[in-house]
């Protein structure tokens, strides 16, 4: 979308609300889509909605694992990242702060003797190679 000079303020605010839409509808597809794969490869002994650092999407105790189901867009995946044009300035500065946010969480919880699991959004269409990795994760700390 293009707007010669000055964006009239409707515009702002119908982008806002479609902004706001996005970041709500796409945490809850990877999220909600990352449940359906635990539940379907009966993947167990994890919690939501812990209250926790960086909110990890999935929680493991046992394995003291954290998984986190990062949006392509939001969290700036490398592969499929495109800067919105209107506004390029504000995406820079925000997709850049929510980058290194997630690294900085990362670490802080690797420290502190979590392992620490992202899975981008796009990964979530092999769901045989996500499901994969994820074993990986989970038998590292408990074997
Ligand atoms: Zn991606």
């Amino acid at each position: 979308m293009r707007y010669k000079g000055k964006a009239p303020r409707a515009a702002n605010v119908v982008r806002s609300q479609n902004m706001a839409s996005i970041r709500s509808k796409g945490n809850k597809t990877t999220e909600g889509a990352f449940v359906d794969i635990l539940r379907a490869e009966k993947i167990k002994g994890w919690r939501r909605h812990m209250p926790m650092l960086g909110r990890p999407d999935f929680v493991f105790r046992r394995s003291k694992l954290l998984v986190f189901v990062d949006g392509c867009f939001w969290h700036g995946c490398k592969q499929c990242y495109q800067a919105p044009r209107h506004n390029a300035d504000y995406w820079a500065r925000k997709i850049g702060g929510n980058r290194s946010r997630d690294a900085a969480v990362s670490k802080s919880h690797r420290e502190g003797q979590w392992t620490v699991c992202r899975i981008w959004e796009h990964s979530l269409r092999d769901r045989r190679k996500t499901t994969e990795r994820l074993r990986k994760f989970l038998r590292r700390r408990t074997s």
